[in-house]
């Protein structure tokens, strides 16, 4: 039974990052008294240590705010890897959700699949040195890829990021670059999983998370949970037929939303006139003004909230968060998206649907890939390291996870 607790109260503060024992309390169903018990236990062990709140304590509570409790940095570490079109992010962080060191590189956008792993096994190498961890402390490594994967074998589908990765083991061949266990799952749906544990979507169970970038992808969170459907195909929202005699996408359909959205077709579509743009260069002209830029955004955003309004009548999330490059835009397409949904939507679910950007920008899918392996890590293989590892493991950011966030959780 005791045994039972402890794991319990070690997979809460793995899944939740940093919990008060009143929260630890509500979240495991164990009485308060027994809390208190095998955290004592754990904080004499060194599994478990007691953090200063951040500052503004608990909303509404009166006096000092409760010290909140989080995994020792020391029982482990995370690494979390993002293939994107044209980028690689890496990111290791310790079992306290705290992010200890990242990298990332540019990636070509029809680079090969082994090229690609090959310089994430660089990458991982170099900030598991940097943030001073003995490989032993890694205990697993999550991998984001953009588009569907086989939710049986995990490998990528043929509409997925590019054709050398097709058919490809990917967590398998990983895992042989880098000699670290590797958990693998899409890209959106480890921004959905960030965003709900550190961002926008925290203290939300019935979400949706909308990546608009070179593809178009969302995770659906209902009930708390990421639905990916039998196969791992839900939420392929850039798939969505939006004209049956469109130009044909590389799913082998026609006039599917991305073939109007993603962001080539945007760079595409400013050609003539703007001649060649990054999407950072067309978001900061439409910021200024620009409205070349601001129309073909704006006209991207109403074609995606058209697609999002069914997707509210069909799961009636209370929160939309839209990621990806493009939502560096802000309301500039974020606006469109809300007035379509207002257009098209049911009234109520319309009303339902609070659509805001995500606060994770372009990190979300590296950091949901970290979540994979805090989800996966058996608290039994937890080892807490004493003294001398100590001083090597160095905090820099915290991924954001308070006790006033949490307090808002059911
Ligand atoms: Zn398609």
């Amino acid at each position: 039974m005791r045994d039972g607790h402890r794991t319990r109260v070690l997979s809460l503060l793995q899944d939740h990052g940093a919990l008060t024992r009143a929260e630890l309390v509500r979240r495991s169903g164990i009485s308060r008294a027994t809390i208190s018990e095998v955290v004592a236990a754990l904080l004499a062990d060194g599994f478990v240590r007691e953090i200063e709140p951040p500052s503004g304590g608990h909303p509404g509570k009166v006096g000092r705010p409760s010290a909140l409790l989080t995994l020792d940095p020391t029982t482990g570490a995370a690494v979390g890897i993002d293939v994107d079109h044209d980028c690689l992010r890496v990111v290791v962080a310790d079992l306290s959700h705290t992010v200890l060191a990242e990298a990332d590189r540019p990636l070509d956008i029809d680079h090969d699949a082994d090229t690609a792993m090959a310089l994430a096994a660089d990458l991982v190498h170099l900030v598991v040195a940097e943030a001073g961890l003995e490989a032993e402390q890694v205990l697993g490594v999550g991998m984001g890829l953009a588009g569907p994967l086989d939710r049986a074998t995990g490998r990528p589908n043929p509409s997925s990021i590019s054709p050398s990765w097709v058919g490809v083991d990917a967590a398998r061949e990983m895992q042989r670059h880098i000699g670290y266990v590797v958990h693998i799952d899409n890209d959106a749906n480890l921004g959905g999983l960030a965003e709900s544990m550190w961002g926008a979507g925290r203290g939300v169970s019935e979400a949706a998370y909308v990546k608009v970038d070179t593809g178009v992808g969302a995770a659906l969170l209902l009930g708390g949970q990421i639905y990916r459907g039998a196969v791992g195909t839900a939420g392929e929202m850039g798939h969505s037929t939006i004209a049956e005699d469109g130009p044909v996408c590389r799913c082998g359909n026609r006039g599917c939303l991305e073939r109007s959205v993603g962001t080539p077709a945007l760079l595409e579509s400013l050609r003539g006139s703007h001649g060649d743009l990054s999407v950072d260069d067309m978001i900061r002209l439409a910021d200024e003004g620009d409205a070349g830029c601001r129309r073909v955004i704006g006209d991207a955003g109403r074609l995606i909230g058209v697609q999002v309004a069914n997707l509210c009548n069909l799961l009636n999330p209370r929160r939309v968060i839209i990621g990806g490059s493009l939502s560096a835009a802000g309301d500039v397409l974020l606006d469109p998206i809300r007035a379509s949904i207002e257009r098209c939507a049911l009234p109520m679910a319309a009303a339902t649907a609070e659509v805001v950007a995500g606060e994770l920008g372009n990190r979300a899918t590296v950091l949901g890939a970290l979540s994979l392996v805090f989800r996966k890590v058996d608290p039994i293989e937890l080892r807490p390291r004493r003294a001398a590892s100590v001083a090597r493991i160095r905090p820099q950011v915290s991924l954001g996870t308070t006790a006033a966030d949490a307090s808002g959780q059911g």
